[in-house]
């Protein structure tokens, strides 16, 4: 098996090469390691190539991963899983991004239970773009009534917009979805202006989500291998 530090080598070059080839400055995006089912070594072989950033889809797991690795503060924890309101508590008290509010109850529930001695808890809105199967995420429709309510609230901090689209492996469909996302990501930008971030692009439509204005790629399987769940 290839070493993650050579993965996490290949993929930022990559993303130089994909911002570079359409003209975008590859400091604008950042890379969220996916470390969901991981063990710790794996994230601490990531860590030690430089590595940062990492995003976990279960709240168990990821508050034990963050309680881990506590003493490194430079670390920052991102939530991308599905979020029930029962468990939001440990992810407004431990990690620093949520990328999957859908809802106004949750981003309440998160506001409200942000520890007053941490920042704002940055949170991204899911945007259900092309998946009818996924019950995630809301409508384009939707998202103005929403992104007013969220932004309104005084202990998170709604930085943009968030999409899982259904897959898709022809890199020109993956970018006629992206587009959509791009534009509402213009518009909502042009109305709050602390909105920087716009979360598309996994392993298999990284690049495409790149050429499409992504700020940050979410990718798991192209630096930890693939996941066997049946293990974890
Ligand atoms: C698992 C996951 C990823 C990473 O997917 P890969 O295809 O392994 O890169 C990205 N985003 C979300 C929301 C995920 O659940």
């Amino acid at each position: 098996m290839k070493l993650i530090k050579d993965n996490l080598t290949e993929i930022r070059e990559r993303i130089t090469a994909t911002a570079q080839k359409c003209g975008r400055d590859p400091q604008t995006i950042t890379l969220l390691a996916v470390s969901k089912t991981k063990p710790v070594s794996a994230l601490e072989e990531a860590i030690n190539a430089g590595q940062l950033c990492f995003g976990e889809n279960y709240v168990q797991e990821g508050v034990e991963k963050i309680e881990y690795f506590a003493e490194n503060t430079d670390l920052e924890w991102h939530f991308i899983g599905p979020l029930q309101s029962n468990k939001s508590r440990p992810v407004a008290e431990h990690f620093d991004w949520c990328h999957t509010v859908d809802r106004l109850k949750i981003a309440q529930r998160l506001s409200d239970q942000r520890p007053a001695d941490k920042a704002p808890l940055n949170v991204l809105i899911q945007i259900n773009i092309s998946d009818e199967n996924s019950k995630s995420g809301i409508t384009l429709a939707e998202l103005p009534a929403l992104a007013e309510q969220v932004s309104a609230l005084p202990n998170i901090c709604l930085r943009g917009l968030m999409a899982i689209p259904a897959p898709e492996s022809d890199p020109a469909r993956q970018c006629a979805v992206f587009r959509q996302m791009e534009t509402a990501f213009h518009e909502l930008q042009a109305q709050y202006p602390q909105i920087d971030t716009l979360s598309m692009g996994m392993t298999d439509d990284m690049d495409a989500a790149i050429t499409c204005g992504s700020t940050m790629v979410r990718i798991g399987t192209a630096i930890f291998g693939a996941r066997n769940y049946s293990v974890s």
